[in-house]
């Protein structure tokens, strides 16, 4: 599953080569790919048809691309109020290419769009079609312009407008464990299993520790760190940027070499040298140092 800095890698190659171009056409080559566009596959192609990119966006680890239009009879692409959105569910293994229109289809292609410029194409592939793309209306939530889709998610600890301060009240507020509040999209969304883990290893909380007995200061330093462990990771994705072919599978490994204690069972821990161990953690895992972070 792809984390934040994943979904934000693609977000900035989809806002470098796929905003501000006019849709011409777009092919659904497999129905299952837009199953959450409820009117249908052909709706959502005859929707898409004329529209303009505007910008790509991100919240946590949802991915769209706000449209404008149709063109009004002189030509212009107005956004309106409550406009539309393309909106992306990566799923599993769903990629978003920017292809040159000769290049061949991909074997999992799913949707493809065109565009008036004959430019490069934008490319659904999805070898496991868990994701897909559908059209979803804009929503201003608490001054945010948001899909309905995702207007329940919190602002992630990227976002400029995050409010550290009101998340840590709202996390001592909850009565669970350090790990589930930071993994509750509607809390603080975009940190996943890994980076929950990499976070309180470095401020030296078990996940189960309950919030309750979170102080202010460790609140503040656990989501500063979830922050400073996301920054690093989109650091070191960051070289494809530029690049033409922008993916994201699932499978990316590019933070492998730093992870300190996720999927480091049996390692020594890197400060203490004590074996990181796992634990079971809601059908997952979760990998921490037993002698930095003290059970409950
Ligand atoms: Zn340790």
């Amino acid at each position: 599953v792809p984390e934040l800095p994943e979904v934000e890698v693609v977000r900035r190659g989809l806002d470098a080569h796929v905003s501000g171009r006019v849709i011409s056409e777009v092919e659904v080559l497999h129905p299952r790919a837009v199953r959450r566009h409820v009117p249908g596959p052909a709706d959502f192609a005859a929707r898409l048809a004329g529209r303009k990119t505007v910008t790509a966006h991100r919240r946590g680890k949802y991915l769209w691309i706000e449209l404008a239009g149709p063109a009004t009879t002189s030509g212009e692409y107005v956004a309106a109020d409550a406009g539309e959105a393309l909106l992306a569910h990566l799923g599993m293994s769903g990629q978003m290419l920017v292809q040159p229109a000769e290049a061949p289809d991909e074997k999992h292609l799913r949707v493809r769009v065109r565009f008036t410029d004959d430019g490069p194409e934008l490319r659904f592939v999805d070898q496991r079609t868990f994701g897909g793309l559908a059209l979803d209306d804009v929503v201003l939530v608490d001054g945010a312009r948001l899909p309905v889709a995702v207007a329940h998610i919190a602002r992630d600890p990227m976002d400029p407008e995050f409010d550290a301060e009101a998340v840590v009240r709202a996390l001592r507020a909850r009565r669970t464990g350090v790990k589930r509040a930071l993994l509750d999209q509607t809390l603080v969304s975009g940190v996943g299993n890994i980076y929950a883990d990499e976070a309180l290893w470095r401020t030296r909380l078990h996940g189960e520790r309950p919030t309750a007995g979170i102080t202010r200061a460790q609140g503040l330093a656990l989501l500063g760190h979830a922050t400073d462990v996301m920054r690093e990771a989109l650091a070191q994705g960051g070289t494809s940027f530029d690049a033409l072919y922008v993916n994201v599978n699932g499978q990316s490994g590019y933070f492998d070499r730093s992870l300190n204690a996720y999927g480091q069972e049996g390692e020594p821990c890197p400060r203490c040298g004590t074996p990181i161990v796992r634990e079971p953690f809601a059908n997952r895992s979760s990998f921490s140092c037993p002698r930095c972070q003290k059970r409950p």
